[in-house]
């Protein structure tokens, strides 16, 4: 994340960029603070403060429209008082209304879609004529393929000891309740050498942990290299202590995938691997293109080679026509598989997409109800697989000093759990061997057992 300054801090303008959704968008609104850098301007944190306010949307979530119209509304006041502040959309909102934002909310001054990002200078300047711009036009395939350009990067930007890397967006898989599709577009992969020279810069800045991005990150091809053969070549970068990935879909986890998991140091003992439905009928309806069978020889795949690999999950409840006995397919494979973590949802229909125009709706005190089911099996699982873990040793890469615990320092272990280090002055990025001493619901309490780290 960018807070340094620009070489004209005196005369420099300040972006204020509001986030909603995934590590995609949070990707996106890094590479948006990297682009207005070169236009003079460095991140606040306080409306106020701002010239340019740009918000980065989501259309995930139900009524996401609605969200941004009412967020807007709220910044209306601000620009009545401050007329020269200029306001951006931007995101998967922007995307599916572009004008229409400009015609309901006449203060923004511009709309952009999530191909147009790397096109800011060019708006702000038109911006700045006081013209009011669209701009949501998706690029031909063959020119977004290098769809992140190479900025000249500073060392010393402050960049986390953890970063996203996006190395494909789109997806061409069409889930039926999926509007990614429509908002991002057709899957395009990056080429390998703008991944690795991406990656040398995120390291020589400071990062030791890379988490790959991708709507269907592992199906991954790009001139002749797939996701293996891209991990690989990572894999040897020096420095890089660990590497992760998101979002694999199950039909592109194959055994080669998963000796990866044994054979390359930085890969990660934990993998996400969304499941949706326990019913083959609803992953049918769902499009999902696996059977719950072929799901468990997946996570078979993974666990045969590392039985303590951690595993989460998306699990969407109460899609239309699912009945109770669906319902429990999905929660007999959450007690069986045991998932580490899940992101699970109530069903909840977009705009556009297939399942939104199925005839069987379930209501809303059913999908809730079902939720509350799952949730409270999930808890049981995940306090058993914490408390299981007290007296083990893990490798934890420090994050920073902990947010709440005086004298705590917080990190992540390889599987991904959240540990909070009592009375350890550790820096961020340093790897400590720790034990684990006690387990919360959502994150894991530990002790040093190297009285000093075990790498800077
Ligand atoms: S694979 Fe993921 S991003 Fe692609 S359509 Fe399905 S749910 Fe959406």
């Amino acid at each position: 994340m960018m807070k340094e300054n620009p070489e004209n801090a005196e005369t420099a303008k300040k972006v204020h960029i509001q986030t909603y959704g995934c590590q995609m968008n949070e990707y996106d609104t890094d590479k948006m603070l990297e682009v207005l850098r070169h236009e003079n301007y460095i991140q606040t944190d306080s409306r106020d403060d701002a010239d340019l306010i740009i918000l980065n949307t989501c259309s995930i979530r139900e009524k996401a429209e609605n969200k941004v119209y009412s967020e807007l509304g709220r910044l209306r006041k601000l620009k009545a008082e401050k007329p020269e502040l200029k306001i951006g959309v931007g995101g998967c909102v922007a995307q599916q209304e572009g004008k229409a934002i400009l015609r309901r909310a006449a203060y923004v001054d511009f709309v952009f879609g999530t191909d147009n990002l790397f096109e800011l200078p060019e708006m702000l300047e038109n911006v700045s004529k006081g013209r009011k711009i669209s701009q949501t036009e998706r690029h031909a395939r063959q020119k977004v393929r290098n769809f992140i350009p190479d900025y000249t990067f500073q060392k010393s930007q402050n960049f986390g000891v953890k970063a996203h890397l996006a190395i494909t967006k789109g997806c061409n898989n069409h889930c039926s309740f999926c509007v990614v599709p429509f908002t991002r577009g057709v899957e395009v992969s990056r080429e390998p050498e703008h991944i690795i020279a991406e990656a040398k810069r995120l390291i020589s800045a400071g990062t030791k942990e890379i988490c790959l991005l991708g709507q269907n990150v592992n199906s991954y091809k790009a001139n002749g290299t797939d996701f293996v053969e891209l991990l690989k070549s990572l894999d040897k970068l020096e420095n890089l202590e660990r590497l992760r990935f998101i979002s694999p879909h199950p039909k592109d986890f194959h055994e080669e995938l998963a000796d990866a998991f044994v054979t390359l140091p930085s890969l990660c003992e934990q993998m996400h691997l969304p499941l949706q439905s326990g019913s083959n009928r609803i992953l049918r309806r769902m499009r999902r293109w696996y059977t719950m069978e072929t799901f468990y020889e997946k996570v078979a795949l993974l666990r045969d080679r590392l039985p303590e690999a951690t595993l989460s999950t998306d699990l969407i409840v109460g899609f239309p026509g699912e009945t109770e006995e669906e319902f429990e397919m999905t929660m007999e494979a959450v007690r069986n598989v045991r998932f580490d973590l899940i992101y699970s949802f109530k069903y909840s229909p977009r705009p556009g997409t297939r399942a939104a125009e199925y005839p069987d709706h379930l209501t809303e005190n059913v999908k809730s109800e079902r939720l509350k089911i799952l949730l409270e099996t999930q808890e049981k699982i995940v306090r058993e697989k914490n408390e299981a873990l007290v007296g083990t040793s893990h490798e934890v890469l420090i994050e920073g000093k902990h947010h709440r615990k005086e004298n705590s320092a917080t990190g992540r272990t390889r599987g991904n759990h959240s540990v909070s280090i009592k009375n350890w002055e550790a820096k961020a990025g340093e790897l400590l061997t720790v034990r684990i001493t006690g387990a919360n619901p959502n994150s894991l309490v530990a002790e040093p057992l190297s009285t000093s780290p075990v790498s800077g």
